[in-house]
């Protein structure tokens, strides 16, 4: 299965917390990558620290709205995993902790050894290390300044799209 980050990796990294989540935009190559994959029999999986919940920026339902509706365009079954805390709460779920891809996997019904964890951030290489995953980097979003924080054998893509090729 692959667990994607959402913000810098599928959709556009956010500006700012305090903006319109009807304004979330999707890369326009997120769609067809997760169309293609899903064609290939992967389980696809979305982990997402959305804090702007805790710190009352947005309501859980105005998340799980923007959830629908990017499942909806993109035209493929997704679980969804987030975590809604303020980073002060030190919650047991908000990446770089384990739980959110635990859960994904949880969820799928497969061990850590079959999956492969794709974001932005050095929250989600965490994660991902934490769960016993495998871990691409993607330059999109987050994703140069992140890779000058990470060691030289993680594995870079330049945007989602170039996952394909990764996993032929
Ligand atoms: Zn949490």
């Amino acid at each position: 299965m692959v667990i994607f980050d959402r913000d810098g990796t599928l959709t556009y990294e956010a500006a700012d917390y305090h903006r319109d989540l009807t304004r979330v935009r999707s890369y326009p190559f997120a769609g067809p990558l997760l169309q293609r994959l899903q064609e290939q029999g992967y389980r696809l999986a979305v982990a997402t620290n959305q804090s702007g919940i805790g710190r009352g920026f947005w309501t859980r339902d105005e998340v799980d709205r923007l959830h629908s509706r990017l499942a909806q365009a993109w035209g493929v079954p997704l679980s969804w995993h987030l975590c809604p805390h303020h980073p002060d709460d030190h919650c047991p779920c908000r990446k770089p902790l384990p739980a959110l891809l635990q859960e994904a996997l949880d969820r799928a019904g497969l061990p850590a050894a079959e999956a492969l964890m794709v974001g932005d951030s050095p929250a989600d290489a965490g994660a991902a290390a934490a769960a016993g995953v495998e871990f691409a980097l993607v330059l999109t979003g987050k994703g140069r300044q992140t890779r000058s924080q990470l060691g030289p054998d993680v594995l870079v893509l330049e945007t989602v799209a170039d996952l394909e090729a990764q996993l032929a």
